[in-house]
């Protein structure tokens, strides 16, 4: 099936080929076409199956549509448990709707409420908000709901973990009764069915995932990035993101130490683990890494096997590991219970078939971002890199990686997964 025969918008197919995706995920096929009908969506789906463009496309279809008022009222409301994912859907939001004439915003707590309430007096289409921030607008008077036409409860489960049944119910009592209702939810308890029941219409039920499976939020990033100016760039990434605790794969050895030599002069505590390492100076920099002392954590594929690393909010891909399973083992290691971790690769131009092979493993076309000063030169080369160049061959043959953490670890929704392949590409880890 292809986004064309949705029914959407040339806006909205432009935007979406701009984005790279070539073919709706399972949740998208299934929730676009009933709410593009106006009915109300009761939808089973978590982070990672592409459930935010299922909402998102058809709601910026529809208020498209829609009667354009010259105050521009706020018509669709998202209401979502962390401002982390708030801030994602809005971007997503953005991005969506390039070539239309809508404007979104988001609201969150724990930062000033001015700047949230200039721009919602300039007048927004669609609004993002975390509930506790939303009532406290609407308690001091400065947002109206009274024109929302349309409300997604996005990952309504954890929303209600958190604790935000009563401030759900304070929103539902000022929205207008008559609406278009959609619900996405990863699990569903007799609490969920019950909200769903109190808030939605005859609903369409759809279901991207088996009910009640529990898969982390990963969030998976690609840095374009020249070769030469990846170590600047992780530490940059490190210092300025003020993070803890990360756990960063080099496809080499050498590779790692260097790496940590240069984190280590950089005034970040980190250590290498590899096959070169012994065991005791690998359970202490893995001791120092989860009790804080280590911000970093410098492994290979090999050495980070079988080590009881606890789930972390970053990992970064210093290099694309050289085979694709890898790459899923690596990411793997992010997410952390109630929070989405982000798994970073930085990819310079000669891993072009690294990559190429990756996203076809995971059926995933992967988002990439330039950060500004760091982008590589577009004329550089992308021959790929020698297998096993300079660098001792391991001796035995490889085994076959396994692959036991799909589920948890990749979007793995937008395509079929393809066996292990390229053993030959292992060296020296
Ligand atoms: P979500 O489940 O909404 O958090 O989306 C997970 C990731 O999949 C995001 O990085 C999206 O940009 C991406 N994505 C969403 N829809 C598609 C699609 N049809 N094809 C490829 N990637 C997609």
């Amino acid at each position: 099936m292809s986004f064309n025969s949705l029914g959407l918008s040339d806006a909205l197919l432009k935007a979406i080929s701009k984005k790279g995706y070539t073919n709706p995920s399972p949740i998208q096929q299934k929730a676009i076409p009933p709410i593009l009908e106006g009915k109300d969506v009761l939808a089973s789906a978590q982070t990672g199956t592409g459930k935010t463009a299922g909402f998102t496309l058809p709601i910026l279809q529809l208020l498209s549509q829609g009667k354009h008022l010259s105050h521009r009222p706020i018509r669709a409301l998202i209401l979502t448990p962390t401002r982390e994912l708030a801030a994602q859907i809005l971007a997503n939001i953005k991005e969506y709707s390039e070539f239309l004439d809508l404007r979104s915003t988001v609201i969150f707590g724990g930062v000033n409420q001015n700047p949230q309430v200039s721009q919602l007096r300039q007048g927004v289409d669609i609004l993002v908000a975390t509930p506790g921030r939303l009532i406290d607008l609407q308690n001091q008077g400065l947002i109206s709901l009274s024109k929302v036409e349309i409300l997604v409860l996005d990952e309504a489960d954890r929303m209600l973990d958190m604790g935000f049944l009563r401030d759900i119910e304070r929103v539902m009592k000022v929205l207008p009764p008559k609406r278009q209702n959609l619900l996405f939810s990863a699990t569903f308890s007799k609490d969920i069915k019950k909200l769903a029941m109190g808030i939605l219409h005859k609903p369409v039920q759809v279901e991207a995932t088996p009910e009640n499976t529990t898969v982390d939020a990963i969030i998976q990033k690609i840095y374009p990035v020249a070769k030469e100016k990846k170590t600047e760039l992780i530490i940059k990434l490190i210092t300025e993101g003020n993070w803890k605790q990360i756990l960063v794969f080099t496809r080499t050895k050498q590779g790692a130490n260097k790496l940590t030599e240069s984190m280590i002069s950089s005034g970040i505590k980190a250590a290498a683990i590899h096959g070169n390492k012994g065991q005791g100076a690998r359970t202490k920099a893995l001791a120092g890494f989860k009790n804080g002392s280590l911000t970093a954590l410098v492994a290979t594929d090999i050495a980070a096997r079988g080590l009881d690393i606890p789930l972390l909010p970053h990992v970064i891909n210093f290099e694309l590991p050289n085979i694709p399973e890898d790459y899923v083992h690596r990411i793997g290691r992010t997410g952390r219970a109630g929070a989405s971790g982000e798994a970073i690769s930085l990819f310079s131009p000669d891993e072009t078939v690294f990559l190429r092979d990756i996203e076809k493993l995971v059926g995933l076309k992967l988002p990439k971002e330039n950060i500004k000063g760091f982008e590589p030169d577009p004329n550089a080369s992308t021959e790929p890199i020698k297998q096993g160049q300079g660098r001792q061959q391991r001796n035995s043959t490889p085994k076959k990686p396994k692959t036991d953490t799909p589920n948890r670890s990749v979007n793995n929704s937008f395509g079929p997964r393809r066996p292990s392949q390229n053993n030959d590409r292992r060296s020296n880890r």
